[in-house]
């Protein structure tokens, strides 16, 4: 079979909700990926942030193997010897009492708005069902009806209504407008945030925005709840992308690259106070805590520190930025970005086909990228990458920008 054979059987036998590049991959390892005819490319997008450890890491893969002989999943109807050493190694390590297990980033952000909601009654006084939790203008959160119930992008909600009510969507990076909802509305209990909005096309917010508001939840006795699905674990040059202004969340969701994109493994991080307003019975899943996941997860976090891919993030990240600014294409509106999470803004219409059209070219040259939001390519290679590497991506991408014909 080639690849317009599995492009078909796709189209025939799947669900058509997405829109992939046509490009059929079955091999991993670090940067890169192959496709079914065995042409290599340099794997930009890293499954949004999941694979920041590289494909198929030999200590993730052994410990995933090492696992599955021994237990899978127990369900947490009984204990498991491999949950509590993984709650105690990742909570320590980010520095809470405690942390809640689930499997997908969406389920990381419904426990968040779950546990947000259970400390607004229990704790701030909050009247029953009445809490409000601010989030912002291009989010994106994940696809469960909750989450998509306060997204503002038409494709993510368009008939999949009735919207679940309790979210203020207020302008990202806009300190004044949060502060003007917190003074009018005493029911907002939580403000959810992405630090830099990787979907809507790597919107950093300006330097002490985070910080800032940070400040106004603990003035309005808000919570802070910090989606790191995809800019933690390193992403940006720091473990989390709050640590570059000294934000410690109150509540903080991590999931993708939690388990270096070998299993699905989400968590959701809160000290006692916050974190025990759930009890036994009120909130779970099947496979959350499962030991196969933990197992991953702790050895997968444990290669973040041992490679030093936090620093590499921050090195190779401005390395990265300074070179593609330094292009001159007009078709380059804005290079923009935090460590190795970046992305430049095509200078045509969101509804334009360049962008795409770029990515098409990148991947006829071996690297694979893919359009966010129409006009934005993102560029986030897998942190394992080499300064020798990236520089051959550099010429990669600037052979394109100086070759593209519209
Ligand atoms: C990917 C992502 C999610 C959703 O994660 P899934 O595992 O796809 O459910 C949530 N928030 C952010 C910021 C993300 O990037």
């Amino acid at each position: 079979m080639n690849t317009q054979d599995f492009l078909d059987l796709e189209l025939k036998y799947g669900a058509h909700n997405y829109h992939p590049l046509p490009v059929v991959l079955c091999k991993g390892d670090g940067v890169f990926v192959w496709d079914v005819e065995g042409k290599k490319y340099y794997d930009f997008l890293s499954a949004y942030s999941a694979v920041n450890q590289g494909h198929c890491h030999p200590r993730i893969i052994d410990s995933l193997q090492k696992q599955s002989t021994l237990l899978t999943l127990t369900s947490r109807a009984f204990h498991n010897n491999v949950l509590g050493e993984f709650e105690k190694y990742t909570s320590s390590l980010f520095g809470y009492d405690k942390l809640l297990p689930m499997n997908t980033g969406a389920e990381g952000v419904e426990t968040a708005i779950k546990l947000c909601r259970k400390w607004a009654y229990e704790k701030k006084g909050i009247a029953s069902n009445k809490a409000k939790i601010i989030v912002f203008d291009g989010n994106f959160h994940g696809r469960t009806t909750t989450v998509i119930s306060f997204s503002n992008d038409p494709d993510a909600r368009k008939n999949f209504g009735p919207y679940t009510p309790g979210f203020i969507s207020v302008e990202y990076n806009n300190l004044a407008a949060v502060e003007k909802v917190l003074i009018e509305d005493p029911l907002v209990s939580g403000i959810l945030i992405e630090p830099i909005q990787g979907e809507a096309g790597v919107k950093v917010p300006v330097d002490g925005f985070l910080y800032e508001l940070k400040k106004l939840c603990e003035k309005f006795g808000v919570l802070f709840i910090g989606d790191e699905i995809q800019t933690g674990i390193a992403r940006t040059g720091k473990m989390l992308a709050c640590d570059h202004e000294n934000v410690k969340p109150d509540i903080l969701i991590l999931g993708k690259a939690l388990s270096g994109g070998v299993f699905p493994v989400s968590a959701v991080l809160a000290d006692d106070h916050i974190m025990l307003c759930i009890k036994p019975g009120e909130h779970g899943s099947t496979y959350g805590g499962n030991p196969l996941g933990c197992k991953v997860a702790m050895t997968a976090l444990q290669i973040v520190k041992d490679e030093n891919l936090c620093e590499k993030a921050e090195f190779l990240g401005a390395i990265f930025r300074k070179d593609l600014s330094n292009l001159s294409s007009p078709l380059i509106k804005e290079v923009r970005g935090k460590g190795l999470l970046n992305a430049i803004e095509v200078n045509d219409s969101a509804e334009s086909k360049t962008a795409w059209n770029i990515c098409l070219e990148l991947k006829q040259r071996g690297l694979l990228a893919k359009p966010t939001h129409g006009n934005i390519i993102r560029f986030a290679p897998p942190l394992v990458i080499t300064e020798e590497q990236l520089m051959d991506c550099v010429d990669i991408i600037k052979n394109v920008f100086d070759s593209y014909k519209k």
